[in-house]
């Protein structure tokens, strides 16, 4: 009986440490930069490291123009209002991502129409972006308009989501065909490739994010690329409080205080450095999850497109219930006991009360990836021996 007890007892889970989702890895200048911003008293935005971050940001991503934020959102509702998106006109929106780009659409009192996304990578479905465009819009004298809710349709906001990029071939064509702006979130995927060139890369603008979370992180931040000067003069208009002239205070329109500081800028370069190196680090996580969870039953495994490099943001398979012998909310569960933090999809927006309103149009594949999708620990600094818990616990789980 008390051998008994003793087996069951497994002595190493009173030690477990946790294991979060995704944190930041601080190894490289982040403390030389921000001490540099703190001895020479450059902390505020006009400090050096904001224009170094915009130069190796524009320069990665290969873009002429960057313009520092402060956060992706922030950056996102810019891009719409240098695009000139008006209130009550439409910008398309997938279904399935965080809400902040379809917030930013809401900050202008334009309305997102949500979109599906495709089955296996989880992005922005161009099939179906051509067949709402076909089907439910009409186009005259250049403009695309929903019939069942008569708003001017004015852009298409692809989401890279958790890594991976989305097809922009056919987005870039269509949006082209029906003279739609295109705005790209990049904020979960620097660094990814659509046939070799970067996700950020297409879009008339694109914005990239420095969260907490993300890849790469300046505690907070956003940067908008453009290869337009014009674009660009706008957004760093807008986001300094739109000072027409800066000694008399002149505005001639409403400015908004969205810019970076320096010491954002500065722990945000020092990550930047370590970029490559931690999507290699992303890239190995990633493998290593494939590989060792294969063989289990009812997990379906995340793929990379033929024509996508991947940065394996976040690792995210769908718990297929049935087979596996529980649905991903109750694996959810016993991960959490084991201090395993997972994460499921984020709540399909089209049904959210925020989103009360907006359109949405064939949401089939969105609904299916919130009810199995379950995102695995994939911090840059994950150990060998934290990832085979994981793996261990998921293993050991499954129904056979
Ligand atoms: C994190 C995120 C954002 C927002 O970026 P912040 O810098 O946190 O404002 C926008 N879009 C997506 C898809 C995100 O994941």
């Amino acid at each position: 009986m008390g051998t008994q007890l003793k087996e069951k007892v497994i002595p190493e889970l009173a030690i477990e440490k946790a294991i979060p989702l995704s944190v930041p890895e601080i190894s490289g200048n982040e403390w030389k930069y921000v001490k540099e911003c703190l001895d020479t008293g450059w902390v505020s935005s006009a400090g050096s490291f904001v224009k170094k971050l915009e130069e190796r940001s524009s320069a990665y991503v290969g873009r002429k123009f960057a313009v520092a934020c402060s956060s992706g959102t922030a950056g996102l509702h810019t891009a719409l209002m240098i695009l000139g998106i008006q209130p009550d006109e439409e910008v398309i929106v997938p279904d399935l991502t965080f809400a902040a780009p379809a917030f930013a659409v809401r900050y202008i009192g334009a309305w997102p129409m949500f979109l599906d996304v495709d089955e296996k990578y989880f992005q922005l479905d161009p099939e179906k972006l051509k067949d709402f465009l076909v089907k439910e819009c009409t186009f005259k004298n250049g403009k695309c308009v929903n019939r069942k809710t008569k708003r001017r349709v004015r852009a298409v906001l692809p989401v890279h989501l958790l890594g991976h990029p989305v097809e922009m071939g056919p987005i870039t064509a269509l949006a082209k065909k029906y003279g739609l702006s295109v705005v790209e979130d990049v904020a979960e995927s620097l660094g990814a490739e659509y046939l070799g060139k970067r996700a950020g890369s297409f879009g008339d603008v694109a914005v990239l994010s420095f969260n907490g979370n993300k890849v790469i992180t300046g505690g907070g931040g956003g940067m908008l690329l453009t290869d337009s000067k014009a674009l660009a003069q706008k957004a760093e208009y807008l986001t300094t409080q739109a000072k027409d002239d800066p000694i008399e205070y002149i505005h001639n329109t409403v400015g908004y205080n969205y810019r970076l500081n320096n010491l954002q800028a500065a722990v945000g370069l020092a990550q930047f450095e370590q970029l490559e190196m931690y999507i290699d680090k992303k890239n190995a996580i990633a493998q290593n999850y494939s590989l060792a969870l294969k063989p289990v039953r009812g997990l379906r495994l995340p793929e990379q497109a033929a024509w996508a490099r991947s940065i394996w943001w976040l690792y995210t398979i769908l718990v297929e219930p049935k087979t596996y012998g529980m649905n991903s909310r109750a694996l959810m569960k016993i991960l959490e006991t084991r201090k395993v933090q997972a994460r499921p999809f984020w709540h399909p927006l089209h049904s959210l009360k925020a989103f009360a309103g907006c359109g949405s149009y064939r949401i089939e594949n969105s609904l299916r990836s919130y009810q199995q999708g379950l995102s695995l620990p994939s911090s840059v600094g994950l150990s060998a021996e934290d990832q085979e818990r994981v793996v261990e616990i998921l293993t050991e789980n499954a129904k056979n």
